[in-house]
């Protein structure tokens, strides 16, 4: 198919009067229908399975915490009463801890959060604010009983209020309602987000409160903010720890040498803020492009302008069926497709190369096709038969 996706020839397939629609040639949509998951190691494109992992985050907080001093890392426990700066360049020279320790020290990482105690309270690195993109600004979470089975996939499911998660753990369920204090208040949510749980509750909800946006400079003299400190987005696409994983890469990739150069700092700031705005418009495609009007919450998000560069994107693909990556977006032309697509954008024309293939021959490749993607799903573990066998390698 060259460069022209899949998704250009099923838009011709349809028009010829294909029968099935674009998930059933969709492995991972087949996968999850029957709970099934497995580690697919194929140089095939059409057996590609790619996924992602449900953690319990404090374990993972653990664990990560273990491996780094393994590998030599030194922890001093303590709170950080007090930042010096050097008075002429501002540069970080060290942290006063409540207990009097004294931190010094060439290049802070600052990971401390919302707050933002090195980069924004400290070197004054303004927060911009898209809020009035994103203007969910509330979580309400709780967890629930496990299923019978562990399921392999998160759902997330629209409320006339905001959206609830529902993400499957060996041991529980995790649930949350994400919304807006603008449009909704703390006891809505928590009365649709309690009425909707499929298991019972373990606990009561605990509502955490935050800001979208993202800190400006992401790297400013000798404090790199990687975490929460560099900004917040809501976890629709659960993208902060893939954050916080590419900010460490980056920083490794730049790391200083000697001294800190101006040219790194501008190069790590612009790919950050890439990385950073894409995941954002994508989250607002999800919101922007709904046909809800049961709320004012929702009817807002579609009559909402939003960013140039997304409403560009949205038009090509609406007129073209064209998607266009940008180098920095985590979120390939799969995940694109299957948000503008799942959310009922149909494009009224496809890319010309598709035509090379006469409709009887496109209508077989797409049947072949159908029957290639079944294939493989019966072989698959069951979701829990995988964990099992997974973590006991
Ligand atoms: C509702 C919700 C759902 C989420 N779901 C997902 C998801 O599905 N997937 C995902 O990838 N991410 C998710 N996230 C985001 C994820 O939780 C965060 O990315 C992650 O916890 C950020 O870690 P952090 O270390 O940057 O910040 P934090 O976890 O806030 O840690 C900051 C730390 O700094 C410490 N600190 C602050 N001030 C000081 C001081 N003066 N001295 C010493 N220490 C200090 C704090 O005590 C704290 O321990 C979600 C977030 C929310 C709110």
């Amino acid at each position: 198919m060259g460069f022209c996706s899949f998704h250009h020839y099923w838009l011709k397939a349809k028009e010829a009067g294909l029968d099935k629609s674009f998930w059933d040639f969709d492995l991972n949509y087949l996968a999850c229908q029957q709970g099934k998951f497995n580690k697919i190691n194929t140089q095939n494109p059409l057996y590609d399975m790619p996924y992602a992992y449900h953690f319990d985050s404090a374990l993972y907080g653990q664990f990560l915490r273990r491996f780094a001093e393994q590998g030599g890392v030194k922890r001093t426990e303590g709170i950080i009463e007090h930042v010096q700066q050097n008075a002429k360049s501002g540069f970080v020279t060290g942290l006063q801890l409540t207990d009097g320790r004294q931190i010094e020290g060439d290049l802070f990482i600052d990971c401390t959060g919302l707050r933002g105690l090195l980069i924004r309270q400290t070197l004054g690195v303004n927060y911009e604010d898209w809020s009035h993109w994103l203007p969910a600004d509330s979580a309400q979470a709780v967890p629930s009983e496990r299923f019978d089975k562990t399921l392999p996939y998160t759902r997330s499911i629209a409320h006339d209020c905001g959206w609830q998660w529902r993400i499957p753990l060996t041991h529980r369920n995790g649930n949350g309602m994400v919304y807006s204090s603008r449009f909704t208040t703390d006891e809505q949510s928590t009365d649709t987000l309690m009425s909707n749980l499929d298991s019972k509750a373990l606990d009561e909800p605990r509502t955490i409160r935050f800001h979208t946006g993202r800190t400006e400079q992401q790297w400013c003299k000798n404090v790199v903010a990687i975490g929460l400190a560099s900004g917040f987005l809501e976890p629709l696409e659960s993208t902060s720890i893939h954050l916080i994983q590419s900010g460490i890469i980056r920083l490794m990739k730049m790391f200083p040498n000697q001294g800190i150069s101006a040219a790194m700092i501008d190069m790590y700031n612009a790919e950050s803020q890439d990385e950073y705005e894409t995941i954002r418009d994508f989250i607002i495609l999800h919101y922007h492009v709904n046909e809800r009007d049961d709320s004012e919450f929702w009817r807002a998000m579609r009559e909402m302008t939003i960013p140039d560069r997304l409403a560009q994107k949205i038009a090509a693909f609406k007129e073209t069926a064209a998607i266009f990556n940008e180098q920095n977006d985590m979120f390939r032309d799969a995940s694109w497709v299957q948000v503008m697509m799942g959310q009922g954008l149909s494009p009224v024309d496809y890319h010309g190369a598709v035509n090379a293939m006469d409709k009887q021959t496109l209508l077989s490749a797409m049947q072949q096709i159908h029957q290639a993607k079944q294939q493989p799903v019966s072989k698959l573990l069951g979701h829990d038969e995988f964990i099992q066998r997974y973590t006991s390698a």
